[in-house]
């Protein structure tokens, strides 16, 4: 028997790519709590780990980011 691919309900952390971020602000606007914009537009995160129940937006707005240069990875 295989354990098939679910969803891990775990935790999940912010890896960015910050050479990719053009500073649309996208993923600030959709998830303020997690997604921070410095002051020249590029984004950053205070903790990588996303806070419980953050998680569908952290999602979404890593998935708005017309750059991709958000992703969320299990922690
Ligand atoms: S949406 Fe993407 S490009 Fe825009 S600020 Fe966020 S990470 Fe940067």
């Amino acid at each position: 028997m295989s354990e098939q691919g679910k969803p891990v309900q775990g935790k999940l952390k912010v890896v960015i790519n910050k050479p990719a971020c053009c500073g649309y602000g996208v993923c600030a606007e959709i998830c303020p709590e997690v997604y921070k914009l410095d002051g020249n537009g590029i984004v950053y995160v205070d903790d990588e780990l996303v806070p419980e129940g953050l998680e569908d937006l952290a999602r979404e707005g890593a998935d708005a980011c017309p750059q991709a240069a958000l992703k969320l990875v299990p922690a």
